[in-house]
């Protein structure tokens, strides 16, 4: 793990003077998208400036390997290096690629199969399959514009940080992704086991129930490839306190990196806010008290705001009113962190399957609960963009179209400024300034 094979990528870089003509050119056709940085100018008809929520016309954005070198009027073709290409985007929306901040691409929930229930699906789906789900679901999402995710766990035995892996060496295409490992938990993770197959969550969960395990766990999810730490705070009766969530936070710092908070209940929320970690994952039932508290200690808010399809197909239960009841929380408990104006971003928790749908089609349904919590589309876009940049600590590399930054863009025919319907009929995608879908095709 420490050492990865060299990538296709580096392979081609290298001078093979053994290898006959046409095994290079083959190797050359199969060389996947985003396997090298393009030169390229994109004439934006509409630019979407989604920090102060406009919209700029008959723009240029010259991209430079892979990165934004210049924004301005367009020059009607002049002044551009004679080797560049230009998209012409003259009739599209144009703006950052999207981001879906919480995310299980190599967890995929079948009511056919699992009846809903995803502790069976981890039973039943090995490792290497979960990867392979991951890479299809990733290219799925980097069609749909998502071009930065991160990855909340719940991938087998590290099936996130390989797929991380394939993907930033080129091997299969998907967004650039932030990964957890395996999700910390106390005993049984978010499961109910029996006495006689105590390990039937492993791998799923990494038990951690005392400051050894707690420490040792960081550790072994950092060393394997994790960028951040996940855990489960609260979904059993015994659920982690204060001091041990703060030595989760202070472990995780010492190696430069931040404590994500599975919380479903106000007192795991309370608790979680009050040792330090950096999200709060869900929390539909924080009182405006406890809002306030993360408010003032700078914590983000993780919505998965479910709608009542997500909240029923994604786990076991059929009383309907209490699913509609839960669903009402999110919507309320996103409303009011908007109004009192604690941070907050898009993450869908999309795991669940449904006919003729994908994974990044459902994923756009939770927009429905942004725009019933009164959300604006600039706002929207904001939680989708910019705000899950910062809150990834990725200002100044992906996030916004801005000199300097990851040419990650996304077009579309109509004003996602008016109605982020819009983003669904996303059909050019731009990854690191390679064209990995134009309008059309992929
Ligand atoms: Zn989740």
């Amino acid at each position: 793990m420490q050492k990865p094979p060299p990538a296709l990528t580096s392979f081609l870089a290298t001078p093979f003077p053994a290898l006959p003509v046409l095994a290079i050119i083959a190797l050359v056709l199969i060389a996947p998208p985003g396997a090298t940085a393009q030169n390229l100018t994109v004439r934006a008809g509409h630019l979407v400036d989604v920090e102060g929520g406009s919209v700029l016309r008959d723009q240029e954005i010259v991209v430079r390997d892979g990165v934004i070198e210049r924004i301005g009027p367009w020059r009607g073709g002049v002044g551009h290096a004679p080797e560049d290409s230009v998209l012409d985007l003259s009739d599209r929306y144009v703006m950052p690629g999207l981001f879906d901040t919480h995310t299980h691409m190599s967890l995929v929930v079948d009511r056919k199969k699992d009846g809903g229930n995803f502790f069976v699906t981890s039973l039943l789906d090995n490792t290497p399959y979960r990867a392979i789900q991951g890479v299809a679901n990733a290219r799925d999402m980097l069609a749909a514009g998502f071009t930065t995710i991160r990855d909340v766990g719940n991938s087998g035995n590290y099936g996130d940080t390989a797929l991380k892996t394939a993907i930033a060496e080129g091997l299969v295409p998907g967004p650039t992704m932030h990964t957890a490992g395996r999700i910390i938990a106390p005993f049984g993770g978010q499961f109910f086991l029996q006495p006689e197959k105590k390990s039937l969550g492993e791998p799923e969960y990494f038990y951690a129930d005392t400051p050894g395990e707690i420490v040792k766990a960081v550790r072994e999810n950092l060393h394997f490839g994790a960028d951040f730490i996940k855990i489960v705070v609260d979904d059993q009766r015994y659920i982690y306190s204060v001091d041990e969530i703060r030595l989760f936070v202070e472990e995780a710092r010492r190696a430069g990196t931040y404590v994500s908070a599975h919380c479903w209940t106000e007192e795991g929320a309370r608790n979680a806010i009050a040792a330090g970690v950096h999200t709060i994952e869900h929390g539909p039932y924080m009182s405006n008290e406890v809002l306030e508290a993360a408010k003032a200690a700078g914590v983000w808010i993780v919505g998965t705001e479910f709608t009542v399809e997500g909240l029923s197909q994604s786990f076991t239960g059929d009383d309907l009113s209490a699913i509609e009841a839960e669903h009402e929380a999110f919507v309320d408990r996103l409303r009011r962190s908007h109004a009192l104006g604690v941070r907050y971003v898009f993450g869908s928790d999309i795991v669940y399957t449904k006919e003729g749908e994908t994974r990044s089609s459902l994923t756009f349904t939770i927009l429905e609960n942004f725009r019933k919590a009164g959300i604006s589309p600039a706002d929207q876009l904001r939680a989708m963009t910019l705000n899950a940049s910062l809150m990834m600590g990725l200002e100044g590399e992906r996030g916004l179209i801005k000199k300097g930054w990851a040419a990650d863009i996304v077009a579309m025919p109509s004003n996602p400024l008016v109605d982020t319907h819009a983003l669904e009929a996303i059909d050019v995608v731009l990854k690191n300034g390679r064209l990995f879908r134009t309008a059309g095709g992929i």
